[in-house]
């Protein structure tokens, strides 16, 4: 992947652009963990970016950045730049391209993103991002309250890499978020989910989930219960999301709502129960049953061992119900029905 990136890079510098990768990327790098996607940040403007990459360019106009797709591998590839007039603490209103990278930098969020490689994979550090890698902490470009209320998202992204990297906040950070907290409410309910998809699916998430508590981002966020989720083994974030009892304003995909509200429901239930694993089948039992510290192989060899898993496994008609009734259809149908599956399923059947 680096080597995709290098070359990229060297295409640039071919065209006499100035071009380096720049974040997570390179943060992730230097502590050794895979990542997905690269940011670039250039002198070339998304228009010369777009005629040097015409032939893998997607169409995508999001900040003026543009994302190039080299071999399966996606570039952000970003214009240097200087932001300023931030509206509704989200938003430069002003973004004005510039031809040097250490201003680029100067804007950017927290010291471990500032980190640079140029297309003979050296790392450039103006900021001190390695240090700050090192020591394992997270502080701000520059003054931490300007950082938080130009764009709020920041908050919450502190709280992700501190989370994710375990990384600590300096303490100017922690000082400036208590100052500021209350713009992330101004954030979109999309973005706000983002973020904490991210806290949420991390192996680490109890740190993330401890300090929106202790930051009291819970009530900003509109999530309430969220002490609740503390210590819950769980596998993905949504099992969490279906724990908590949060503003009908989060958008979930519809498959993301129906498997919340089911979990949700399971949670309720006996996770062991043949009606339970029946209904909500195996998946949900599990999510449920592992937060409530049930051991989930048991949870799958009850599943397994149900004598039917669905309902076209049970042998009877209609037909033959009113055959053998000698009654005409009705509503007792589907009586009979459910009892013939219930006693089924108990085995008494
Ligand atoms: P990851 O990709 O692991 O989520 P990242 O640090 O690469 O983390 P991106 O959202 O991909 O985050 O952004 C790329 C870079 O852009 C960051 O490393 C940071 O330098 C800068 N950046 C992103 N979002 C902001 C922001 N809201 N404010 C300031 N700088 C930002
Ligand atoms: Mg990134």
């Amino acid at each position: 992947m680096l080597d995709i990136a290098l070359k990229l890079l060297k295409e640039m510098t071919k065209h006499s652009y100035k071009a380096y990768i720049v974040g997570g990327f390179v943060r992730d790098h230097v502590l050794g963990i895979e990542s997905n996607d690269i940011d670039i940040t250039t002198n070339a403007t998304p228009k010369e970016i777009k005629e040097l990459f015409e032939d893998s360019c997607l169409p995508n106009d999001d900040y003026g950045s543009v994302i190039v797709l080299k071999k399966g591998v996606r570039f952000d590839i970003t214009t240097f730049r200087e932001e300023k007039d931030y509206e509704d603490h989200r938003k430069p209103g002003v973004i004005q391209y510039i031809d040097d990278l250490y201003p680029d930098l100067l804007r950017r969020d927290f010291v471990i993103n500032t980190l640079c490689m140029d297309d003979n994979g050296n790392i450039i550090d103006y900021l001190g991002a390695q240090e700050d890698i090192d020591k394992g902490i997270i502080r701000t470009v520059g003054d931490a309250r300007n950082k938080f209320t130009e764009d709020s998202l920041r908050i919450l992204r502190a709280i992700r890499f501190a989370t994710i990297l375990d990384f600590e906040l300096s303490e100017e950070v922690i000082e400036a978020i208590r100052e500021t907290k209350e713009f992330v409410k101004d954030l979109s309910y999309t973005r706000k989910k983002e973020e904490l998809d991210k806290i949420f699916n991390s192996p680490n998430r109890d740190k993330g989930i401890q300090l929106l508590l202790d930051f009291k981002l819970d009530e900003e966020l509109e999530l309430y219960n969220l002490d609740k989720v503390l210590g819950l083994d769980v596998a993905s974030s949504i099992d969490i999301w279906s724990v908590l009892d949060v503003s009908p304003k989060y958008p979930f995909h519809k498959s993301e709502l129906e498997l919340k509200n089911n979990i949700h429901k399971a949670m309720d239930l006996n996770n062991l129960d043949p009606m339970a694993l029946y209904t909500y089948g195996l998946y949900v039992n599990s999510c449920a049953g592992r937060m409530k510290g049930l051991d989930v192989k048991n949870i799958t060899e009850r599943y397994i061992n149900l004598p039917i898993h669905s309902k076209e496994e049970v042998d009877i008609s209609a037909e033959t119900i009113m055959r053998l009734l000698d009654k005409e259809p009705g509503k007792y149908l589907k009586d009979i029905y459910d009892d013939v599956l219930r006693e089924i399923l108990y085995s008494r059947l």
